[in-house]
């Protein structure tokens, strides 16, 4: 607030509820001149003004709202009291500042401050992002540069530096406080498998449910919200509680009936996917289970935050599942805008009936378009990017705007396209930073905070996290001094994931991961020993990263871990591990270049049969796509990749993720291209047919 009234850029990141909107509120009354402050919620800023208007009923604190709810002449009068100087802060939604009226009232009232809210919707990385925000520069140059103050309840440093640069805040304070939350307990518990996930829920719950309060537990899918909905419910119904869920996929009705339940306390546990929460306060949630990890430690902070906000002590529990990347990826992939989304609703927009500026029904565009209002925005902000459209504005009917100078050619195309990959991509590393999350044996409640930035609170006091509780890592198989040693096996099975733990669990001495990969992976020249043991390339045909993975996924399942500095980082296998290989215990792990073995009787290799006509196709659009890049053709993928996606045609980034050689990299870069052209072929083949 110091900050703030000295005149200097302020960017405040606190969390919902911490109080951030005194941040400005104060500092605008006590100083003289105009505050304005842009909210993309209309909503929310009738409440805020109205608030603050009705706690001082008897003095008129000169504050306004002007939102197109309002009647002509409650805007009329607002405006009025505006230039007579009468108003010391005012509320707008972004889109207030396309009027050029407007914006002459503003420059003869001196702006002394202008407060940016929801900051992060300037962010092209937010989920919420706003294509007005990024034309807020040039307003603020054009008021004649008054501080900015942004405040913003969810960004990561990434976020936090693209509204800096976005709205060019020289010389900023960036405030960061207020997440931490010492009341809250973060644990995660790993799965070793779907079956295993339910029998932790399973006993655990009898636990979570003994005591006052209410659960909450989030679910991925409306299909795992259903089925964790029934596990709950059974469980609860002995203790004599009831369990709900909660889901898009529910009417209205039902979502009522299941939020009012929940809020009174006559159901003591909601299962419920991500659609639930919004706006939700109730104070005694003393546990949130997550059943799969959420999309990014944003998301998952913003749900499990929902607990213990009473200030008494809750958990915030993760059933983590190797699985969980799949559905995750996913989901990524379902709800990903495509370039044909794009296109669509621009051909849509165009055919409307023409006029200067132009109205579209939303009713009838999502009839006609399957599209939801996220993709939508997502959409229309691609197209505005563009020039394509401009001024575009929403209320919750309509879509109003006019066509931009721009029309839709390939160029226009392609940088569209270019922007969705890189937005994809970021996705993707969210996703990394979550899986992190999950497998951190560091300070769980210190990684959280690390991860907004918020450096300055205190750990170290009350309950804190299962890392924190930890006495030691778990420990490696222990050599009995007596028993037999663990015998190399003389050969490996191909694609014998039991064998491969068996080996790593009888190397001596143990390795690294860098050094255990070259062995995998049969790198003699790198490694210069060991070319004689039976682990030396039986990944061979494996990349780096999927190497990787495949230990990731190991740890994942607690059959193997890698050691702290003091062990030179060194793998060890896990008494699970040497239980898993001496029982033959059935693992859910794929051995990577052998997938296609389980997946059907076909071996990805050379004498795999492929579709030669497809083949010719990739090839062609590698090369375009080379020339385009100005790389060597091999850069983008190799022969034996191409060869690999013309025999298994993979028509989603899922199936693509499953060729050797294609990574969550590739995937970011080239999916979306390949994938076209295998349904291409597709697509003719079946008109071919037909
Ligand atoms: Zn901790």
């Amino acid at each position: 607030m110091r900050a703030s009234l000295s005149g200097r850029n302020v960017l405040v990141v606190m969390p919902t509820g911490s109080g951030k909107s005194l941040c400005f509120q104060l500092p605008a009354l006590m100083t003289s001149g105009l505050t304005v402050v842009v909210s993309p919620l209309i909503a929310l800023i009738q409440d805020q003004a109205d608030a603050l208007n009705r706690d001082n009923v008897r003095a008129d604190l000169g504050i306004a709202s002007l939102t197109s709810m309002q009647s002509p002449e409650q805007q009329r009068d607002v405006l009025y009291r505006l230039r007579a100087g009468r108003l010391r802060m005012i509320y707008v939604a972004p889109e207030r500042f396309r009027s050029g009226a407007f914006l002459e009232s503003l420059r003869g009232a001196a702006v002394t401050r202008l407060v940016v809210d929801e900051a992060h919707c300037i962010s092209e990385w937010g989920h919420d992002f706003r294509p007005d925000y990024l034309s807020l520069r040039p307003i603020v140059v054009s008021l004649g540069s008054p501080p900015v103050t942004a405040l913003t309840a969810t960004a990561t440093r990434r976020v936090q530096k693209g509204i800096v640069d976005n709205l060019a805040l020289s010389d900023p304070v960036i405030l960061v406080g207020g997440f931490d939350r010492p009341n809250l307990y973060w644990s995660v518990h790993r799965c070793a498998s779907d079956q295993d996930r339910r029998e932790k829920l399973v006993r655990a719950l009898p636990k979570l449910a003994a005591g006052n309060g209410s659960g909450l537990i989030y679910a991925p899918t409306r299909k795992a919200c259903e089925e964790v909905g029934a596990i709950a419910g059974n469980v609860l119904a002995g203790m004599g509680k009831r369990a709900m869920i909660y889901h898009a996929g529910l009417n209205p009705q039902e979502r009522n009936d299941a939020q009012a339940a929940w809020l009174a306390g006559d159901a003591h546990l909601l299962v419920a996917t991500n659609a639930f929460g919004m706006g939700i306060d109730k104070s005694d949630v003393r546990y949130i289970v997550h059943y799969g990890y959420p999309e990014s430690i944003e998301s998952y902070y913003q749900e499990a935050g929902r607990a213990g906000r009473d200030g008494g002590r809750s958990r915030c529990d993760v059933l983590s599942c190797f699985t969980d990347r799949k559905t995750r990826l996913w989901l990524i992939e379902n709800d990903a805008l495509t370039v044909r989304d794009v296109e669509s609703v621009y051909r849509f927009l165009r055919a409307s009936k023409a006029g200067d500026e132009r109205t579209i029904d939303k009713a009838i565009l999502f009839r006609s378009l399957d599209l939801n209002l996220t993709k939508l925005r997502l959409a229309v902000a691609r197209l505005e990017g563009a020039s394509l459209v401009q001024s575009f504005t929403e209320t919750s009917e309509e879509l109003r705007f006019t066509l931009g100078a721009e029309t839709w050619r390939p160029r226009v195309a392609g940088l569209i396209e270019e922007g969705l990959r890189a937005q994809k991509a970021e996705r993707l590393r969210r996703l990394g930073e979550m899986i992190d999350y999950c497998k951190t044996e560091n300070c769980r409640r210190r990684t959280i905070l690390d991860y907004f930035g918020d450096v300055e609170a205190p750990i170290g006091r009350g309950p804190c996290c299962d890392s924190c509780d930890r006495p030691a890592r778990p420990p490696a198989a222990a050599m009995p001094a007596t028993g037999p040693r663990v015998v190399m096996p003389a050969r490996i099975e191909p694609g014998s994931v039991h064998d491969i733990i068996q080996a790593i669990d009888a190397l001596r001495p143990s390795l690294g991961k860098k050094r255990l990969s070259l062995l995998l992976r049969g790198s003699a020249s790198k490694l210069g020993t060991d070319s004689a043991s039976p682990l030396f390339g039986v990944l061979k045909a494996a990349s780096v990263k999927q190497v990787d993975t495949f230990l990731d996924q190991l740890m994942m399942w607690g059959l193997l871990r890698q050691g702290g500095e003091d062990e030179y980082f060194v793998y060890k296998v896990t008494a699970e591990g040497r239980k898993a290989w001496q029982e033959r215990a059935p693992l859910d792990v794929s051995v990577p270049g052998h997938f296609a073995v389980a997946r059907s009787v076909i071996a990805v290799g050379a004498s795999m049969p492929y579709d030669e006509d497809l083949f010719e196709r990739l090839r062609n659009w590698r090369r375009k796509r080379a020339a385009e890049l100005v790389v060597p053709p091999f850069f983008i993928m190799s022969d034996k990749i191409l060869r690999a996606i013309a025999a298994l045609k993979p028509e989603t980034a899922l199936a693509l993720l499953e060729i050797p050689g294609i990574g969550d990299a590739k995937l970011a870069q080239y999916g979306n291209d390949v994938i076209e052209v295998v349904r291409d072929g597709a697509g003719n083949n079946n008109n071919l047919d037909d």
